[in-house]
């Protein structure tokens, strides 16, 4: 990989700016080795190694097929925009490579017919982004969504026109020759890469697994990139859900015949305020034995429904397949209620009350999705060890074989960064607490002039923490919420004096480079909530579900949020934890062993002198 990554290497003839980096050849390297020899490969790449061409350019090399997945669609589109032409022009190999993404990300030009027959809105507001819409479709060629970038995809006008699969005809749609999601997917079947993200990915493993057939073809190579949210997107995928409305839906597409057979029976259960949300229920928790009940009384309901439909003839009733496809999942979702394997649990929100089925045994369920798809699988993220070990994340992912790499960041955190932990503030779980947290980044924040993320733990944090500062500062306060996340981290980067509170999704994936961020403060280890219940039922499994379970989850958020702070190698900058408990506790060490070295200090006076720099 040298004659690419070494100082006279290609990257560095083409590009002036390309700075050598050792880590960087080491991974691709091992990246190219693990493609070769047909093996499995975990590595954490640190800050700054580079490791998006370290497995993109042995991937060309290679010559072979692959699937990427990302967690993010922003990482999926930087991915197709810069990386992969980049890489194109230094091997000067032009393999066809393809994106795809979920069926909501794209336009269905059925529903968008029904829908501009007679637009019906829901609030004022929606016009004018009709109007966008409207521009748009003019002239998109590919309808996906992420080219609106000013309406947000899960907007109603777009989840009223999306491709859904519970719409959608296949092959007996009348567009089905020039719809945007399949034309995307066929172009995907066609191309030796293929972008995708972890929910595609395993949305096709889980089609795979029940021999329903398939949404991605196969390829031998698979890289995971963001590696460190497999485990929760393969869970949500593995698992089911099932909403009163999503049998709603189904009802309501049923021929005359048969939603007068069968609606009524279904409404009497459907129209319990229990399935609405509307019951005096905490807004999330485990299902008791009264609510299991409820909802194996409908599993005779769907059989003698899929019975039904399966007596019709195909050509009388278009949406008679994709019917009994979503009444095999009911059906699924049914059976799992009673396998001790999976947790069962619901929560509610403004749009209804959810219920989730999530296996407990994660792991296994990825590693045979995996592995029996895949003959090499490159696993990589920042944020993938414990203390130096990979061993906490290779078994949460199963690939216990697999090899692992760690490769230390290229920028030099004890010069350019001090973590803080202020001294003599209340423990984190006292009433005390909050006030005096708030008086303290008062102080840090005037001597930062802004320039800083408050990372919190929950949006009450979030309310609490930047409804203050907005009383006690001049500081410009940007809330979670308040804009769309893009238009906030856009306004933090250009606006002086920012300070940008917000809650776990803006503790990854969120990168702003130089002075415009100078400080990343966080208000408490970000511990999993003891009784959130798929977190509890795989802590219950274990021998020592705290150290074993809940430390490393919480190592890795960790490291993920103060991770914000140092983007490029110029940047310099402080670390503060409000949370006394890393230094008191004795787990807390397993967080300052985890994380870049850096010095620490415990007197505001250093941090000040420090901020002074620069
Ligand atoms: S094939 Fe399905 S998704 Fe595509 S336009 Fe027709 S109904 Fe919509």
């Amino acid at each position: 990989m040298k004659r690419y990554f070494g100082p006279s290497g290609k990257l560095s003839r083409t590009f002036p700016d390309y700075e050598v980096r050792e880590p960087q050849n080491e991974m691709a390297k091992a990246v190219f080795h693990a493609i070769e020899n047909e093996q499995h490969l975990i590595v954490e790449a640190g800050t700054g190694v580079g490791k998006t061409l370290a497995y993109l350019i042995p991937i060309f090399e290679s010559e072979k097929s692959a699937l990427i997945s990302t967690a993010t669609k922003v990482l999926q589109h930087q991915l197709l925009e810069k990386d992969i032409p980049v890489v194109k022009e230094v091997t000067g190999m032009n393999p066809e490579v393809a994106i795809l993404k979920g069926r909501s990300n794209y336009l269905c030009l059925l529903r968008k017919e029904q829908f501009a027959l007679n637009p019906l809105f829901k609030s004022k507001r929606d016009i004018p982004v009709w109007s966008e819409v409207k521009a748009w479709l003019s002239y998109t060629e590919t309808g996906d969504f992420s080219e609106l970038e000013e309406v947000p995809a899960y907007h109603p006008i777009l989840t009223g026109i999306n491709a859904d699969r519970n719409y959608c005809t296949g092959s007996k749609c009348p567009f089905y020759t020039e719809c945007h999601f399949y034309r995307a997917r066929k172009k995907a079947q066609k191309a030796q890469i293929v972008l995708v993200n972890h929910h595609l990915l395993f949305a096709d493993l889980s089609v795979k697994e029940t021999n329903y057939g398939a949404i991605l073809p196969l390829h031998p190579v698979l890289v995971v990139d963001e590696a460190h949210k497999l485990e929760d997107i393969a869970s949500s995928q593995f698992g089911g859900t099932f909403t009163a409305r999503m049998v709603s839906i189904l009802l309501g597409q049923l021929p005359a015949e048969l939603k007068l057979r069968h609606s009524g029976i279904f409404r009497e259960i459907l129209d319990d305020p229990f399935f609405s949300g509307e019951t005096e229920l905490k807004q999330r928790g485990v299902f008791s034995d009264e609510m299991t009940d409820k909802f194996l009384s409908m599993k005779p309901l769907f059989e003698n429904l899929r019975k039904d439909l399966a007596g019709l003839e195909p050509e009388a009733f278009e949406m008679r397949d994709n019917l009994i496809q979503r009444i095999t999942s009911f059906s699924s979702f049914l059976d799992k209620l009673q396998d001790t394997d999976f947790v069962k649990y619901f929560e509610s929100n403004r749009a209804g009350r959810q219920f989730r089925s999530v296996p407990i045994d994660i792991s296994t369920k990825i590693e045979q999705a995996l592995t029996g798809n895949f003959e090499s699988i490159i696993m990589t993220s920042a944020t993938l060890s414990v203390r130096t070990k990979l061993d906490f994340f290779r078994n949460r992912v199963g690939l216990k074989e697999a090899e692992g790499k760690l490769l230390a960041s290229t920028f030099d955190f004890k010069k350019n960064t001090i973590l803080y932990v202020p001294e003599g503030l209340p423990e984190v779980n006292c009433e005390e607490f909050r006030p005096s947290a708030v008086a303290e980044i008062v102080r840090i924040l005037e001597a930062s002039e802004g320039r800083a993320f408050l990372l919190c733990t929950s949006h009450r944090n979030v309310s609490y923490f930047s409804s203050e500062l907005r009383k006690r500062t001049k500081l410009n306060v940007l809330k979670q919420g308040e804009s769309s996340a893009p238009g906030l981290i856009g306004r933090f980067a250009m606006e002086k004096n920012s300070v940008l509170v917000g809650s776990f999704s803006f503790w990854e994936g969120v990168d702003v480079k130089g002075e415009a961020l100078s400080c990343v403060i966080i208000d408490r280890l970000p511990f999993p909530q003891p009784e959130e219940p798929v977190f509890k039922a795989r802590a219950e499994r274990m021998d020592n579900g705290f150290f074993g379970y809940s430390i490393p989850l919480a190592v890795l958020q960790y490291k993920q949020g103060l991770g914000r702070l140092i983007r490029s190698k110029e940047d310099k900058g402080i670390f503060v934890v409000l949370d006394g408990r890393l230094l008191s506790k004795r787990y807390g060490k397993i967080f300052l062993d985890s994380f870049y070295p850096v010095q620490l200090t415990r007197s505001i006076d250093k941090v000040k002198k420090f901020l002074a720099q620069f």
